[in-house]
């Protein structure tokens, strides 16, 4: 039986295996990601950032077993994938230990699938991978995916874009709310929560934050919420849930659906296209060898990186006729 049909067929290990071709950007990719996406967009993504340290992974562990048993009282049970993104890990090993640990809270649950996602070459194609790694889930049939990242690198923006609905998750000891929104958790954020409010001062911050939001909510049809949790005390995830179930109301509404639809379409294909241009760019146009011509062009003075730019966009134009 091939991959994809021990994939479709729900075999796990197929699925893992998958992840790791996107994690390693094989060329089997070209064949098996249209095949995925073909199944896929039916899941919903949710995306979960915030310094390192605030209850992230705790959080997203609670939610995912909320998930899981609210399901479990109803037929169709929901399947859950979870991806951990870390941008600062070089090695997968320090992430699967990561895994290991989770593994022992939520290995009871057969619908709840871990995953977790290191550094591999650029920062942009770890962006690109977890859309990917999320797609495959999708396609594997998860109808919830968690994607926890650290922090608001352009790794997490780029993830944030890709998801349905951000949570922003800070802490009463974040210090200064203002301050943290300024870091861009601000444009980002759907929903706020405030972890950890079993400690002073969750409140007066929950209201800085409800203060600062003012403006934003003055231009939009959403109220991005601010929800007061504390993940280890079970406390305030029910309302998170409902928060999230309210902001994917709020976007699939007969207002908003047909926007949101064409929005993600526009996301993956500008994901895509840039990734795939890249690749291009750098396997056949701009070769180590060129690419050392093209600087001692520079440094001769006889070319400029504009100029040199156009060529390059130029030999495309060719490549097409
Ligand atoms: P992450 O780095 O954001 O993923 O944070 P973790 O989930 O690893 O949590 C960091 C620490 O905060 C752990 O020791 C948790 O047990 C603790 N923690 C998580 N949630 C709460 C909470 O609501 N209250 C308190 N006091 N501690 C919490």
């Amino acid at each position: 039986m091939s991959i994809l049909d021990r994939f479709f067929n729900g075999d796990k290990l197929a699925l893992a295996k998958i992840i790791s071709h996107i994690e390693n950007r094989g060329d089997e990719l070209s064949r098996l990601l249209p095949a995925l996406y073909s199944k896929s967009g039916d899941a919903y993504r949710i995306g979960m950032t915030g310094p390192p340290g605030v209850g992230k992974s705790t959080l997203v562990d609670k939610l995912a077993e909320l998930y899981v048993v609210d399901s479990q009282k109803v037929p169709t049970h929901l399947g859950i994938g979870i991806i951990a993104v870390d941008p600062s890990s070089p090695f997968t090993g320090g992430a699967l230990l990561g895994d290991r640990i989770r593994m022992q809270n939520l290995t009871k649950y057969d619908d709840i699938f871990i995953r977790s996602m290191a550094t591999r070459g650029s920062s942009g194609g770890l962006a690109a991978s977890t859309s990917d790694v999320a797609m495959a889930m999708d396609a594997f049939g998860k109808d919830i995916i968690l994607i926890e990242t650290v922090g608001v690198g352009q790794v997490e923006l780029d993830i944030a874009d890709s998801c349905d609905t951000t949570v922003v998750v800070l802490v009463p000891e974040s210090g200064d709310s203002v301050q943290a929104l300024k870091a861009g958790l601000m444009e980002i954020a759907d929903i706020f929560v405030v972890n950890k409010s079993d400690r002073d001062g969750a409140d007066y911050f929950a209201l800085d934050i409800n203060m600062a939001l003012d403006t934003k909510r003055n231009n939009s049809e959403w109220n991005y919420p601010v929800v007061n949790t504390q993940a280890i005390n079970d406390v305030g995830i029910d309302e998170l849930k409902d928060a999230i179930a309210g902001h994917r109301k709020f976007l699939t509404s007969e207002e908003n659906a047909d926007l949101y639809r064409r929005q993600k379409i526009k996301t993956d294909l500008n994901r895509i296209l840039d990734m795939e241009l890249k690749a291009y760019i750098s396997e056949y146009l701009l070769t180590q060898n060129n690419l050392d011509n093209y600087i001692d062009s520079v440094l001769n003075g006889e070319n400029n990186p504009y100029e040199i730019t156009k060529e390059i966009i130029q030999s495309l134009n060719q490549d097409k006729s």
